[in-house]
Protein backbone atom coordinates (compact mmCIF):
# COMPACT_ATOMS: atom_id res chain seq x y z
CA UNK A 1 0.00 0.00 0.00
CA UNK A 2 0.89 3.51 -0.42
CA UNK A 3 2.09 3.40 3.62
CA UNK A 4 4.82 1.72 2.89
CA UNK A 5 5.70 2.72 -1.02
CA UNK A 6 4.81 6.24 -2.27
CA UNK A 7 6.04 6.34 -5.65
CA UNK A 8 3.83 4.83 -8.60
CA UNK A 9 5.32 1.10 -9.81
CA UNK A 10 6.05 1.46 -12.99
CA UNK A 11 5.99 -2.21 -14.99
CA UNK A 12 8.48 -2.12 -18.41
CA UNK A 13 8.03 -5.33 -20.64
CA UNK A 14 10.77 -6.60 -23.41
CA UNK A 15 9.53 -4.99 -26.07
CA UNK A 16 9.63 -1.20 -24.22
CA UNK A 17 6.05 -0.88 -23.29
CA UNK A 18 5.66 1.01 -20.18
CA UNK A 19 2.51 0.57 -17.28
CA UNK A 20 1.94 2.67 -14.47
CA UNK A 21 3.95 5.56 -16.52
CA UNK A 22 2.81 8.38 -18.25
CA UNK A 23 1.35 6.43 -21.50
CA UNK A 24 -2.29 4.94 -21.53
CA UNK A 25 -1.80 1.18 -22.54
CA UNK A 26 -4.25 -0.67 -24.40
CA UNK A 27 -3.67 -3.71 -24.29
CA UNK A 28 -5.99 -5.82 -27.10
CA UNK A 29 -7.00 -8.99 -29.12
CA UNK A 30 -9.61 -11.81 -29.35
CA UNK A 31 -11.32 -13.78 -26.16
CA UNK A 32 -9.86 -17.11 -26.99
CA UNK A 33 -7.26 -18.04 -29.60
CA UNK A 34 -9.36 -19.94 -31.86
CA UNK A 35 -6.35 -20.27 -34.53
CA UNK A 36 -3.19 -19.01 -36.12
CA UNK A 37 -5.04 -17.25 -38.67
CA UNK A 38 -8.01 -15.88 -36.77
CA UNK A 39 -4.98 -14.49 -34.42
CA UNK A 40 -2.77 -13.27 -37.38
CA UNK A 41 -5.43 -10.88 -38.75
CA UNK A 42 -6.75 -9.82 -35.10
CA UNK A 43 -2.86 -8.78 -34.14
CA UNK A 44 -2.04 -7.10 -37.31
CA UNK A 45 -5.17 -5.36 -37.13
CA UNK A 46 -4.68 -3.81 -33.46
CA UNK A 47 -1.23 -3.58 -33.88
CA UNK A 48 -1.81 -1.20 -37.14
CA UNK A 49 -4.39 0.90 -34.81
CA UNK A 50 -1.54 1.31 -32.33
CA UNK A 51 -2.21 -1.17 -29.64
CA UNK A 52 1.23 -2.75 -28.35
CA UNK A 53 0.07 -5.67 -26.67
CA UNK A 54 -1.68 -8.82 -27.71
CA UNK A 55 -4.45 -10.66 -25.57
CA UNK A 56 -5.47 -13.72 -26.25
CA UNK A 57 -6.59 -16.47 -23.81
CA UNK A 58 -5.26 -20.32 -24.52
CA UNK A 59 -7.02 -22.04 -21.84
CA UNK A 60 -10.36 -20.70 -20.84
CA UNK A 61 -12.60 -20.64 -17.41
CA UNK A 62 -15.94 -21.10 -19.08
CA UNK A 63 -19.09 -21.58 -17.03
CA UNK A 64 -19.95 -24.64 -18.98
CA UNK A 65 -17.64 -27.99 -19.49
CA UNK A 66 -19.08 -28.20 -22.73
CA UNK A 67 -18.07 -24.81 -23.91
CA UNK A 68 -14.60 -24.07 -26.23
CA UNK A 69 -11.91 -24.41 -23.54
CA UNK A 70 -9.06 -23.08 -25.42
CA UNK A 71 -5.96 -24.35 -27.30
CA UNK A 72 -3.81 -24.75 -24.39
CA UNK A 73 0.20 -24.48 -24.31
CA UNK A 74 0.12 -24.80 -28.30
CA UNK A 75 -2.19 -21.52 -28.42
CA UNK A 76 0.16 -19.58 -26.05
CA UNK A 77 3.51 -20.96 -28.32
CA UNK A 78 1.01 -19.64 -31.26
CA UNK A 79 0.59 -16.47 -29.32
CA UNK A 80 4.16 -15.80 -28.69
CA UNK A 81 5.56 -16.46 -32.46
CA UNK A 82 2.71 -13.83 -34.00
CA UNK A 83 3.49 -11.32 -31.37
CA UNK A 84 7.27 -11.78 -32.21
CA UNK A 85 6.43 -10.97 -35.36
CA UNK A 86 4.85 -7.57 -34.99
CA UNK A 87 7.12 -6.78 -32.03
CA UNK A 88 4.03 -7.40 -29.20
CA UNK A 89 4.23 -8.39 -25.82
CA UNK A 90 1.72 -10.87 -24.86
CA UNK A 91 -0.71 -11.14 -22.38
CA UNK A 92 -2.98 -14.37 -21.66
CA UNK A 93 -4.61 -16.00 -18.37
CA UNK A 94 -2.86 -18.95 -16.27
CA UNK A 95 -5.41 -21.38 -14.81
CA UNK A 96 -3.57 -23.59 -12.56
CA UNK A 97 0.08 -24.07 -11.58
CA UNK A 98 1.26 -27.33 -13.99
CA UNK A 99 1.77 -24.92 -16.87
CA UNK A 100 3.21 -21.95 -14.56
CA UNK A 101 6.71 -22.90 -16.35
CA UNK A 102 5.47 -22.43 -19.74
CA UNK A 103 3.67 -19.25 -19.15
CA UNK A 104 7.09 -17.86 -17.62
CA UNK A 105 8.67 -19.24 -20.97
CA UNK A 106 6.59 -17.60 -23.55
CA UNK A 107 4.12 -14.71 -21.61
CA UNK A 108 5.11 -11.29 -21.47
CA UNK A 109 2.69 -10.78 -18.60
CA UNK A 110 0.32 -13.56 -16.82
CA UNK A 111 -3.11 -12.66 -16.30
CA UNK A 112 -5.14 -14.26 -12.90
CA UNK A 113 -8.43 -14.37 -13.95
CA UNK A 114 -11.70 -12.89 -12.21
CA UNK A 115 -12.58 -16.09 -10.87
CA UNK A 116 -9.31 -17.11 -9.23
CA UNK A 117 -8.45 -13.90 -7.38
CA UNK A 118 -8.37 -15.68 -4.07
CA UNK A 119 -7.01 -19.24 -5.27
CA UNK A 120 -4.30 -18.00 -3.20
CA UNK A 121 -1.74 -20.86 -3.87
CA UNK A 122 -1.83 -19.71 -7.55
CA UNK A 123 -1.22 -16.09 -6.42
CA UNK A 124 2.01 -17.27 -4.57
CA UNK A 125 3.05 -19.41 -6.72
CA UNK A 126 2.91 -16.36 -9.40
CA UNK A 127 4.41 -14.18 -6.80
CA UNK A 128 7.72 -16.48 -6.91
CA UNK A 129 8.10 -15.79 -10.58
CA UNK A 130 9.50 -12.63 -12.03
CA UNK A 131 6.77 -11.89 -14.94
CA UNK A 132 4.55 -8.69 -14.80
CA UNK A 133 1.14 -10.53 -13.18
CA UNK A 134 -2.19 -8.79 -14.65
CA UNK A 135 -4.64 -9.17 -11.86
CA UNK A 136 -8.66 -9.29 -12.40
CA UNK A 137 -10.85 -8.18 -9.66
CA UNK A 138 -13.23 -11.02 -8.55
CA UNK A 139 -16.66 -11.18 -9.58
CA UNK A 140 -18.09 -10.45 -6.42
CA UNK A 141 -15.04 -9.09 -4.09
CA UNK A 142 -14.21 -5.91 -2.47
CA UNK A 143 -11.35 -3.33 -3.23
CA UNK A 144 -10.04 -4.18 -0.45
CA UNK A 145 -10.00 -7.79 -0.86
CA UNK A 146 -8.87 -7.26 -4.29
CA UNK A 147 -5.72 -5.64 -2.62
CA UNK A 148 -4.43 -8.01 -0.44
CA UNK A 149 -4.89 -10.96 -3.38
CA UNK A 150 -2.08 -8.65 -4.98
CA UNK A 151 -0.45 -8.35 -1.52
CA UNK A 152 -0.18 -12.24 -1.89
CA UNK A 153 2.00 -11.79 -4.83
CA UNK A 154 3.88 -9.25 -3.65
CA UNK A 155 4.45 -10.90 0.08
CA UNK A 156 6.12 -13.51 -2.59
CA UNK A 157 8.53 -11.85 -3.98
CA UNK A 158 6.84 -10.48 -6.87
CA UNK A 159 6.30 -6.87 -6.79
CA UNK A 160 5.09 -5.98 -10.80
CA UNK A 161 1.51 -6.46 -10.50
CA UNK A 162 -1.42 -5.01 -12.92
CA UNK A 163 -4.76 -4.17 -10.81
CA UNK A 164 -7.63 -4.71 -13.78
CA UNK A 165 -11.50 -3.87 -12.90
CA UNK A 166 -13.21 -5.78 -14.79
CA UNK A 167 -17.08 -4.94 -13.76
CA UNK A 168 -18.66 -7.05 -10.85
CA UNK A 169 -22.06 -8.96 -9.99
CA UNK A 170 -24.60 -6.31 -8.82
CA UNK A 171 -28.92 -6.77 -9.14
CA UNK A 172 -28.33 -5.16 -12.59
CA UNK A 173 -29.25 -7.87 -15.65
CA UNK A 174 -28.82 -5.72 -18.56
CA UNK A 175 -25.42 -5.20 -18.84
CA UNK A 176 -23.05 -8.57 -17.83
CA UNK A 177 -21.58 -6.89 -15.25
CA UNK A 178 -21.44 -3.29 -13.73
CA UNK A 179 -18.58 -1.53 -14.18
CA UNK A 180 -17.14 -0.11 -10.72
CA UNK A 181 -15.32 3.22 -12.36
CA UNK A 182 -15.35 4.51 -8.90
CA UNK A 183 -12.32 1.65 -8.17
CA UNK A 184 -10.08 2.94 -10.64
CA UNK A 185 -9.80 6.30 -8.26
CA UNK A 186 -10.23 4.34 -4.89
CA UNK A 187 -6.82 2.11 -6.31
CA UNK A 188 -5.48 5.26 -7.23
CA UNK A 189 -5.53 6.33 -3.71
CA UNK A 190 -4.71 3.49 -1.99
CA UNK A 191 -1.85 1.84 -3.73
CA UNK A 192 1.08 2.25 -5.91
CA UNK A 193 0.10 -0.46 -8.43
CA UNK A 194 -1.06 0.41 -11.91
CA UNK A 195 -4.67 -0.43 -12.76
CA UNK A 196 -6.45 -0.45 -16.09
CA UNK A 197 -10.22 -1.17 -17.07
CA UNK A 198 -11.84 -4.30 -19.29
CA UNK A 199 -14.90 -2.71 -20.53
CA UNK A 200 -15.54 -6.12 -22.57
CA UNK A 201 -15.92 -8.13 -19.63
CA UNK A 202 -17.53 -5.52 -17.58
CA UNK A 203 -20.28 -4.59 -20.22
CA UNK A 204 -20.64 -7.62 -22.16
CA UNK A 205 -22.11 -5.70 -25.15
CA UNK A 206 -20.00 -4.04 -28.12
CA UNK A 207 -21.52 -1.15 -28.34
CA UNK A 208 -21.00 0.21 -25.24
CA UNK A 209 -16.94 -0.55 -24.70
CA UNK A 210 -15.77 2.48 -27.03
CA UNK A 211 -17.50 5.17 -24.34
CA UNK A 212 -16.63 2.96 -21.50
CA UNK A 213 -12.72 3.16 -22.75
CA UNK A 214 -12.88 6.83 -23.24
CA UNK A 215 -14.34 6.75 -19.32
CA UNK A 216 -11.39 4.85 -17.90
CA UNK A 217 -9.03 7.22 -19.78
CA UNK A 218 -11.05 10.63 -18.08
CA UNK A 219 -10.83 8.76 -14.49
CA UNK A 220 -6.91 8.34 -15.20
CA UNK A 221 -6.77 4.72 -15.52
CA UNK A 222 -3.65 3.02 -16.73
CA UNK A 223 -4.59 1.67 -19.65
CA UNK A 224 -7.75 -0.75 -20.83
CA UNK A 225 -7.49 -4.31 -22.56
CA UNK A 226 -9.74 -4.94 -25.25
CA UNK A 227 -11.71 -7.51 -26.85
CA UNK A 228 -11.21 -7.47 -30.95
CA UNK A 229 -12.81 -9.99 -33.13
CA UNK A 230 -12.72 -9.85 -37.50
CA UNK A 231 -15.99 -11.99 -37.26
CA UNK A 232 -17.61 -11.36 -34.04
CA UNK A 233 -20.82 -13.46 -34.85
CA UNK A 234 -18.34 -16.68 -35.52
CA UNK A 235 -15.93 -16.14 -32.29
CA UNK A 236 -15.68 -19.42 -30.09
CA UNK A 237 -16.02 -17.12 -26.76
CA UNK A 238 -17.56 -13.57 -26.29
CA UNK A 239 -18.35 -12.65 -29.96
CA UNK A 240 -20.91 -9.99 -28.08
CA UNK A 241 -18.68 -8.02 -26.43
CA UNK A 242 -15.86 -7.62 -29.10
CA UNK A 243 -15.13 -4.99 -31.23
CA UNK A 244 -14.42 -5.38 -35.00
CA UNK A 245 -11.49 -3.82 -36.23
CA UNK A 246 -12.57 -0.98 -37.96
CA UNK A 247 -14.66 -0.23 -34.65
CA UNK A 248 -11.32 -0.38 -32.50
CA UNK A 249 -9.50 1.51 -34.72
CA UNK A 250 -12.06 4.65 -34.36
CA UNK A 251 -11.75 3.91 -30.40
CA UNK A 252 -8.06 4.28 -30.76
CA UNK A 253 -8.76 7.96 -32.63
CA UNK A 254 -11.19 9.13 -30.36
CA UNK A 255 -8.98 7.95 -27.07
CA UNK A 256 -5.93 9.82 -28.65
CA UNK A 257 -7.76 13.23 -29.10
CA UNK A 258 -9.18 12.69 -25.58
CA UNK A 259 -6.13 12.07 -23.91
CA UNK A 260 -4.84 15.40 -25.61
CA UNK A 261 -7.47 17.78 -23.90
CA UNK A 262 -7.15 16.09 -20.48
C1 LIG B 1 -10.80 -12.96 -20.03
O1 LIG B 1 -10.08 -11.95 -19.94
O2 LIG B 1 -10.90 -13.61 -21.09
C2 LIG B 1 -11.59 -13.37 -18.86
C3 LIG B 1 -12.07 -14.62 -18.77
O3 LIG B 1 -11.79 -12.39 -17.98
P1 LIG B 1 -12.39 -12.43 -16.48
O4 LIG B 1 -11.50 -13.31 -15.69
O5 LIG B 1 -12.33 -10.99 -16.08
O6 LIG B 1 -13.81 -12.94 -16.59
MN1 LIG C 1 -13.60 -13.01 -22.79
Amino acid sequence: SKAFKQDPTIITLKNGVQIGGDEFVVMSGPCSVESREQLEIIAKAVKESGSRILRGGVFKPRTSPYAFQGLGIEGLKMMREVADELGMAIVTELMGTEHIDAFVKYADIIQIGARNMQNFDLLKAVGKTKTPILLKRGLSNTIEEWLMSAEYIMASGNEQVILCERGIRTFEKYTRNTLDISAVLAVRELSHLPVIVDPSHAAGKWEMIEDLSLASLAVRADGIIVEVHHEPEKALSDGAQSLKPKKFEQMMERLEKLSTVL
